[in-house]
């Protein structure tokens, strides 16, 4: 909690919350966004222990605090935390941006799905209408990333989960949205897919979801919402089964941050230059 203590000059000032923190991207990202856009704000990370996010949030907002995002393992306490919510963040169940509004309103959004569709779309130069998508994962960033998926129209979303009943659940939530069902990995069957997005936090230990090994169509994309130095054992996976290509989720970070930065400051930053020097270190 030093970070929200020490509240900078006359600035904005903005912060992530989370738990663990300390490796988060997010301050350098949008104080890159701010020098860009000439917005005048200060954004550090704050660690949170685990018992004491609202307590976190209401004191940085105290002390004068203008909005936040929010990180593991505190996007759904945001969600509930939020007096006012977007649609998606309802969608989501979850909240990855608060903004600090008047008369102690806490809006919560979330700009994880806007941020993975964006990559995709623009930056990638992906087609999502009319695709095939398979996602795998039930967890916090799925339910963040799915209604963005739905609304992008692809032919149809299965979401394929190991708890198989949490991914059933998510589906039988957005069926109102577009075409999607979810279940147990099984789910899968001897469907091919388009694009097959890694929402699992099996990466983090080197793990990877079982998947048949027809799964992927000729030129299909693979893209795993974790980001390393290295390709995650799911990206390898892509390559070795015939992916027509592979990214990672820091073009994801990026953009979710800008939308971010757009909800606060009302501007769009340029993500191009940034994602290029987070990625090739420059
Ligand atoms: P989470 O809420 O803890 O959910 C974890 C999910 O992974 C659950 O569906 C869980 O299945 C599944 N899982 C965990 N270990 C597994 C394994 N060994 N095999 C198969 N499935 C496994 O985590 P989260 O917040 O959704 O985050 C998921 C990933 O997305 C993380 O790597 C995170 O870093 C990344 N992420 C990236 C961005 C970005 O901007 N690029 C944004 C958000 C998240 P069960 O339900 O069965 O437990």
């Amino acid at each position: 909690m030093t970070a929200v203590t020490e509240a900078v000059g006359r600035d904005d000032h903005y912060c992530v919350f989370g738990n663990p923190v300390a490796h988060s991207k997010s301050p350098r990202i949008h104080t890159e966004f701010a020098r860009q856009t000439g917005q005048a704000l200060v954004y550090t990370a704050a660690l949170v222990p685990e018992n004491a996010f609202s307590t976190a949030v209401h004191t940085f907002r105290e002390q004068g605090g203008r909005g936040a995002n929010v990180t593991l393992p505190f996007k759904e306490e945001a969600w509930r935390l939020s007096t006012r919510r977007s649609r998606r963040a309802e969608l989501a169940g979850a909240v990855n941006t608060l903004s600090f509004e008047p008369d102690s309103i806490i809006a919560g959004d979330n700009t994880d799905g806007t941020g993975l569709v964006r990559d995709l779309a623009v930056n990638l130069g992906m087609r999502l209408e009319g695709m095939d998508i398979l996602v795998l994962g039930a967890g916090g960033a799925a339910r963040g990333i799915l209604p963005a998926l739905l609304e992008a129209a692809p032919r149809q979303l299965v979401v394929a989960n190991r708890t198989g009943a949490r991914a059933e659940a998510l589906a039988a939530v957005l069926c109102g949205v577009g075409a999607i069902r979810g279940g147990g990995f099984e789910i899968v069957g001897r469907q091919t897919f388009d694009l097959i997005i890694n929402a699992t936090s099996a990466s983090l230990k080197g793990d990877l979801p079982p998947l048949p090994d027809r799964v992927l169509r000729a030129g299909a994309w693979c893209y795993d919402l974790m980001y390393a130095d290295e390709p995650t054992p799911f990206l390898r996976w892509g390559g070795e089964h015939g992916a027509g290509r592979c990214a990672d989720g820091l073009g994801m970070l990026v953009e979710q941050a800008a939308e971010s930065f757009l909800l606060w400051r009302g501007i769009r930053p340029e993500t191009t230059t940034l994602l290029h020097a987070l990625r090739f270190g420059s």
